[in-house]
């Protein structure tokens, strides 16, 4: 019954959004990554944050299959638990030494949090993720770390848990409500669905694409057209 219920939750959540869903094989890794990763350089202090939604692992899969099988996709997933992953570093450019000096995770953990419908959640705690979830850490962290050359030793990994009491995942990136991370000095909001995951919408004055999440093109300020 609760199944069900979640189905056709998730269905009216899609129809109320008229753009296409694209397949898996036709979404671009690039502009997933523009989609869920947010950096800022304000106050001289860098701050790099990722969120890695579920469907990033099937995305992967199906651009990737050689080495994100289905069986290590399902495996993660699992491990997972309905969790929400974020990765995020914070830090300063020494200028004497030029090298990166990234926050500690304990700073990180004392300045990262999620907002959902007015709610604040914080990471979870290292006491309660599973032997599973710390062996993920492991096994991702470097292959996040390497794209951020200097920046990436200092990149820590946090759970959250933001559910609906049913342990569904609050956070999917298919829905369209809207959620904000603060990362010390950055807060950002990730405006959903995610774009990547759809066909862009048109401008039916001059046919500019934008993102599925705009509904009004920035120029025309007329709504723009689903396709
Ligand atoms: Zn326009």
């Amino acid at each position: 019954m609760k199944q069900l219920f979640f189905a056709i939750t998730f269905i009216l959540s899609l129809t109320s959004f008229g753009q296409k869903k694209l397949e898996l094989k036709e979404i671009d890794l690039n502009r997933v990554m523009k989609d869920i990763v947010y950096s800022d350089a304000g106050d001289d202090q860098i701050s790099i944050l990722y969120w890695i939604p579920d469907v990033y692992w099937d995305i992967m899969s199906a651009k990737d299959p050689r080495n994100f099988n289905a069986e290590t996709v399902s495996m993660i997933k699992q491990l997972l638990e309905n969790k929400s992953l974020f990765f995020a570093v914070s830090g300063k450019m020494n200028s004497t030494t030029h090298t990166f000096d990234a926050k500690e995770e304990s700073y990180l953990r004392s300045n990262i949090s999620v907002t959902f419908n007015g709610k604040v959640y914080k990471p979870m705690t290292e006491a309660k993720l599973s032997e599973e979830m710390k062996m993920l850490n492991d096994y991702i962290k470097p292959v996040f770390s390497r794209m951020l050359g200097d920046m990436g030793s200092g990149l820590t990994l946090f759970f959250f848990d933001v559910n609906d009491g049913n342990g569904q995942n609050l956070l999917n990136p298919y829905s369209d409500t809207d959620f904000s991370v603060k990362l010390c000095n950055v807060n950002h909001t990730l405006h959903l669905p995610l774009p990547c995951l759809y066909s862009d919408s048109k401008c039916a004055n001059d046919g500019e694409l934008f993102p599925a999440n705009y509904e009004f093109c920035p120029y025309h300020g007329s709504k723009l057209i689903t396709q």
